[in-house]
């Protein structure tokens, strides 16, 4: 105990703890992978999982691409991985307009991301606009100039967009505050590491922007909301207590764990130091940490 908040200890009987779960579910950069590599031991640990009868899971609040998407890389990694075993933010967006029954209001998306959420929405059949054909848009203001939007535009959904503009932002205000659009975010994480060289600006800072000028909340479909969580939990009919979270971020995975009733593991081979886990400003505290999920075996590491 640290000023009543909980130190985490190091997970020394993984065994008894891969006893206690059925379910596993793993985010994916910082545990499965950085960037374009495989973490070393992963692709071995899966499998073993997979040979214990365990279910394994995985998500990504990167949407940048899509299930599909998702499934080459985990292909060009090594891993065999079925595409519903994958949940990205990206197809955590379209799950969620489906639930809402979204295509039978008729209505579009605007989109601001990568063509992750458009092949995701392209699938269930709900019609967007803006997304990658907005991109190098430029404002051009002449006086009594108005930017022109769809009426039809019913959600705007936003995502990570490594071409987001003024356009964009001006098109999803009119389309949350002038139509009255729903706002919808892939994820909030602040930063993330597109290179191993430094951090870099997030979806925070996209829909930071659209919440700027729109005053609003977002509804969140990426970690920690519980929309995955429940999605899975009804599917499987399997009860939470032998559900497990691991991940590498304390704001999103450890956190996304704690809020839906799982166990939560997280892996120090990510973005977490063990002192930024026990700083005292820091109250997301899980119960057990590894040094990477190859920890689980340890023999398969040699
Ligand atoms: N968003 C973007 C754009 C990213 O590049 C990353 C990680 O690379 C993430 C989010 C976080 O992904 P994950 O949830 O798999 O850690
Ligand atoms: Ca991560």
């Amino acid at each position: 105990q640290q000023g009543g908040l909980l130190t985490p200890a190091k997970l020394t009987r993984p065994q008894e703890w891969l006893d206690s779960v059925d379910v596993i579910i793993f985010d994916c950069d910082g545990v499965i992978w950085r960037g374009d590599s495989v973490i070393p031991g992963v692709p071995e640990t899966l499998e073993r999982l997979r040979a214990l009868g365990k279910k394994v899971f995985f998500v990504t609040n990167n949407s940048t691409k899509s299930r599909k998407g998702y499934k080459k890389k985990f292909d060009s990694l090594g891993l065999d991985v079925k595409p519903e075993e994958i949940f990205s933010s990206s197809f955590a967006a379209a799950a969620y307009l489906e639930q809402k029954k979204f295509k039978e209001t008729g209505k579009k998306v605007y989109v601001i991301g990568e063509v992750g959420i458009e092949e995701e929405l392209d699938l269930i059949g709900v019609p967007w606009v803006g997304g990658t054909k907005d991109a190098g848009k430029v404002v051009e203001l002449k006086p009594g100039y108005a930017m022109p939007v769809d009426e039809d535009v019913g959600a705007v959904v936003v995502g990570f967009d490594r071409h987001f503009n003024y356009h964009k932002i001006q098109y999803a205000q009119l389309c949350i505050a002038e139509l009255g659009a729903e706002f919808i975010a892939t994820n909030l994480d602040a930063v993330t590491h597109l290179t191993d060289a430094q951090e870099w600006a997030g979806n925070g800072s996209m829909v930071g922007a659209i919440k700027g000028c729109t005053k609003r909340e977002p509804t969140v479909v990426g970690k920690p909301s519980a929309l995955m969580i429940d999605y899975l939990a009804e599917k499987l009919g399997v009860p939470r207590q032998r559900m497990a979270m691991v991940g590498d971020r304390l704001d999103t995975d450890i956190l996304f764990g704690q809020r839906n009733g799982l166990k939560s593991l997280l892996t120090l081979s990510g973005v977490t130091t063990l002192d930024k886990v026990n700083s005292p400003q820091n109250s997301i505290r899980p119960e057990h940490y590894v040094d990477s999920i190859a920890d689980f075996f340890p023999q398969s590491t040699a």
